[in-house]
């Protein structure tokens, strides 16, 4: 009985600190929260998914503040600085892992302080996470797919493609890279395919330049990019060889992307609506914060088990539809879209 007291008590004590630590005196909890980003090259990070979070964090938990970190593409840097965010405290990591296995270890340094993890746009993989918000990404290369082949017509079997990928280390890539194929493959030739190492467009920009010499004779009818910023990469290293304009896709509705989509450089890009992205990853957020953890409609199999998932639908915009998707939306404006054109 004594022991039952005592456990009580300690239990209630317990309760008590607990409570004490994160009151901020409003009845909302005062915590940090680790976000995670994984580069800085993408304008989607900087401008769209920290300062989103950050907003809808402070209007649903005022007590809250954000530990932001941006690993500039290297998953070290990433692991460091999640060790520093636990080590300042953060009571919840949202992380964009910049190597989809690699980051099983800050996943697991997390858990092993009770700290849960809502992995943010990317999936890590064979490590559980608590939590997994993004896109439906095989669907986003089926998009780019689509569109590819509507563009070329009956071009499509008068020559062949160039085919950059995304970071062999992001998840997110490979399912790009799939739903593309599944959507391309027998349809249109591949004169050559590379990934695209951390994603980053000087690579990309450097593989299609040398790669293009190499292809003399040959007819090139259209570019497969995963993204806006391989897209642009591609397009600026055709240019500098003098090709002709051909049909290139993206993703990510970036503003310099929907520039060259108007002036008829890109075909189109995917646009992903990264502010739901993002508020959906702050409330979700908030709720772990508060030791809630709300029924979500999806689950996704990482490698470790299946993963609670949030999973938002993206949509293609072409120079037809940047009216009625991406500035209806609200994600750009039209001033915007003239600045600097
Ligand atoms: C994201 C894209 C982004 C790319 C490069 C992917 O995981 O889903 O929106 O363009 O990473 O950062």
């Amino acid at each position: 009985k004594r022991l039952a007291a005592l456990l009580l008590a300690v239990s209630v004590l317990s309760g008590c600190t607990q409570s004490l630590e994160t009151d901020d005196g409003d009845g909302g909890p005062s915590a940090t929260v680790a976000l995670l980003l994984p580069e800085r090259k993408a304008s989607r990070y900087e401008a769209g998914d920290q300062p989103y979070f950050a907003q809808k964090l402070s209007e649903l938990c005022p007590g809250c503040e954000v530990d932001y970190r941006n690993a500039e593409q290297s998953a070290d840097t990433q692991l460091q600085q999640a060790k520093d965010a636990l080590a300042k405290g953060a009571k919840v990591l949202v992380l964009t892992p910049v190597d989809s296995i690699a980051a099983g270890e800050i996943v697991a340094l997390a858990r092993s302080a009770d700290v849960p993890v809502i992995s943010y746009d990317r999936l890590v993989l064979k490590t559980a996470v608590d939590y997994y918000i993004s896109f439906d990404n095989a669907k986003v290369g089926s998009l780019q797919a689509a569109a590819l082949l509507q563009a070329l017509g009956a071009k499509a079997s008068a020559g062949e493609i160039l085919w950059i990928n995304g970071s062999p280390t992001d998840n997110n890539a490979t399912l790009f890279k799939q739903g593309a194929h599944a959507g391309l493959d027998g349809k249109v030739r591949v004169a050559a395919e590379s990934d695209t190492a951390e994603w980053n467009p000087d690579n990309a920009k450097a593989w299609t330049a040398r790669t293009l010499p190499t292809l003399r004779g040959r007819t090139i009818v259209g570019v497969y990019a995963a993204n806006d910023g391989t897209a642009g990469a591609a397009i600026a290293a055709m240019k500098a060889a003098g090709m002709p304009q051909v049909p290139v896709t993206g993703q990510d509705a970036e503003t310099a992307a929907l520039q060259r989509i108007l002036v008829g450089d890109q075909y189109m890009t995917v646009y992903k609506a990264i502010r739901t992205e993002a508020e959906t990853a702050a409330a979700l957020a908030n709720d772990l914060v508060r030791g809630n953890r709300p029924a979500v409609p999806a689950t996704v199999d990482n490698g470790a088990g299946q993963v609670p998932s949030i999973l938002l639908d993206p949509v293609t915009v072409t120079r037809d539809t940047i009216a009625s998707t991406v500035v209806k939306d609200g994600f750009v404006t039209p001033s915007a879209l003239c600045a600097g054109a």
